[in-house]
């Protein structure tokens, strides 16, 4: 398979309103590169690079392996986001943006908020996921929610046989915005659930609300259950952790579970079915894409698109027996299958 480089890496400097920042365009062949404005105090530039390269990459696959015509991008700026936001900053960044003439189109992410994004829009149109009420699509957090769970019903239909969420347990890890909203669905759904966060308010609300157990942060991911479902932090499933895991499935929204790419490979070994995190959570950045479709957004046809994370999952699970290569290796090659076909088109 061809090595895949980015197309266009645009360093963004301003000294009058204090910015530095980076916007990748990772690839193009599929669409435009969509993906979040991100800010943080990095400790360098190179990592702020670093950052935004991975990022974008991860974003054309994201995107590729949900199916829609969207490439990968990702912009950051350097500052934090405490301290160094001003309006000029994100006016300037919006400036930048619209240089790129809908080759990047941007919106909110970690360190960023929606109305960040609104002062971004006053510059350049290439702008989504803002409010409601600007015929946008709004918080994207229910629909990756969304799209999660259809990847675990998908997951359990291969691992036990059935895909009725009832008769099984889960723990979910982190119950902030996709976190909660996913306790929500498993809990009608019928299934046992149990939660963990480390704050303490979020979890007594969650706790409350539905009805659910809570489980100490530090033995979350150790539980005796069915599944787990990440929905905190990348990087959870490393060396350390696997041989402690207890579960049948690891099934969640955190981006970048496994620490490293082997680390799939090391929880089939142990007989861990793991849904592939990228797409399982891609719900979101579907939700975004309808947004873009002609028709303009319709939460109908969006959760029409998230519910087919049922069937991808599926396909991934097929690929993988196929050649007999484990899950995130088979959606990483699928993902990049796609992108080849359209370029070769
Ligand atoms: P969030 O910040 O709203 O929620 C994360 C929650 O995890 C917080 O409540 C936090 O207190 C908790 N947490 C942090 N460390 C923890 C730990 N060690 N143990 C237990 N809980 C811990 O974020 P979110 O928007 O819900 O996103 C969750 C994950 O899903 C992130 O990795 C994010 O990148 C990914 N994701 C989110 C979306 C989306 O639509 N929001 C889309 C794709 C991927």
């Amino acid at each position: 398979m061809a090595e895949h480089g980015h197309e266009t890496v645009v360093y963004c400097s301003d000294a009058e309103v204090g910015l530095r920042g980076i916007i990748a365009i990772h690839d193009t062949t599929l669409g435009p590169a969509l993906g979040g404005l991100r800010m943080r105090a990095f400790a360098s530039e190179e990592e702020a690079v670093l950052d935004a390269l991975r990022l974008a990459e991860g974003m054309t696959l994201k995107s590729s392996a949900a199916g829609i015509d969207l490439g990968g991008g990702k912009a950051v700026l350097f500052g934090d986001p405490d301290r160094d936001k001003s309006e000029r900053l994100f006016e300037r960044m919006g400036e930048f943006i619209d240089q790129l003439g809908g080759r990047y189109i941007t919106a909110e992410d970690v360190g960023t908020s929606v109305e960040d994004i609104e002062v971004v829009g006053r510059k350049t149109k290439w702008v989504t996921g803002v409010s409601l009420e600007r015929g946008s699509s709004g918080d994207p957090s229910p629909f990756t929610a969304f799209g999660v769970y259809q990847a675990m019903r998908a997951s359990c239909a291969h691992v036990f046989g059935s895909d009725d969420l009832s008769e099984r347990s889960v723990v979910v890890q982190g119950v902030g915005h996709v976190g909660r909203h996913l306790v929500e669905r498993l809990v009608k759904a019928g299934a046992s659930v149990a939660v963990s966060d480390i704050r303490r308010s979020v979890l007594d609300e969650v706790c409350e609300t539905f009805e659910v157990k809570a489980v100490a942060p530090e033995t979350a991911l150790f539980q005796d259950v069915d599944i787990v479902a990440p929905c905190a932090l990348g990087a959870v499933l490393n060396d350390q952790t696997i041989p402690q895991l207890r579960c049948r499935v690891v099934c969640g929204a955190a981006n970048n579970q496994l620490k490293e790419e082997h680390h799939g490979e090391v929880l089939a070994e142990r007989g861990i079915f793991y849904a592939p995190d990228f797409v399982n959570n891609a719900g979101g950045i579907i939700n975004i894409f309808v947004e873009l479709e002609p028709a303009g957004y319709s939460p109908e046809r969006a959760t029409d698109y998230v519910s087919r994370i049922y069937q991808r999952t599926k396909q991934v699970i097929d690929y993988a027996e196929r050649e007999g290569i484990c899950t995130h290796r088979a959606a990483v090659l699928m993902a990049w299958k796609r992108i080849e076909e359209a370029r070769h088109r």
